[in-house]
């Protein structure tokens, strides 16, 4: 398919106005011509195969003030709404990805008989080195201690310590 034309100094010839964001302030005498190479584009888009021709369509889209959002780009929004909400009601978060605990689930380690922590969701838990969790660990220690006068004693420590040692050995090599 040929590309369509569809820059602002061309649609400005075709008789539409439109702003600096490519939006259409008033339908031309061409608007249904327009609204026809939208859809085509659209469909175009939709039928597309190869990341660059989508990438084109995307933009020629965006010039007319229509935007196609990618996949990321939707759950980039999904993730941001649910953090955002999160955030309002109070939850807080993994120390290392910002993700709430409104959705996402943590990973508890003990560090006595009836008290666990969890600075980490699940996932940085896994993914990251034993060395990169323990910092995650000391400073949610370093927190409570400005928060509350909070502070863990020796045995404490080594129990959690010891705690994610064995967190990560049941799923991958520290
Ligand atoms: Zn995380």
């Amino acid at each position: 398919m040929k590309p369509l034309n569809l820059s602002l100094k061309n649609l400005a010839k075709q008789g539409l106005q439109v702003n600096s964001y490519g939006t259409i302030l008033e339908r031309g005498r061409d608007g249904t011509a327009f609204s026809c190479k939208v859809k085509t584009l659209i469909r175009h888009y939709n039928s597309a195969r190869k990341e660059s021709v989508k990438e084109q369509c995307r933009k020629e889209l965006e010039k007319c003030g229509v935007k196609i959002f990618t996949e990321e780009e939707i759950e980039d929004m999904k993730k941001y709404i649910k953090n955002k909400t999160g955030d309002l009601l109070g939850y807080s978060n993994c120390l290392h990805c910002g993700d709430r605990w409104n959705w996402k689930s943590y990973h508890c380690t003990r560090f006595n008989d009836s008290e666990s922590m969890f600075p980490l969701c699940e996932e940085c838990f896994q993914e990251l080195p034993y060395r990169e969790v323990l910092k995650y660990y000391h400073k949610l220690i370093q927190q409570w201690e400005c928060d509350y006068g909070k502070s863990l004693s020796t045995a404490e420590i080594e129990c959690f310590e010891k705690n994610i040692r064995r967190g990560k050995e049941n799923t991958r090599e520290l």
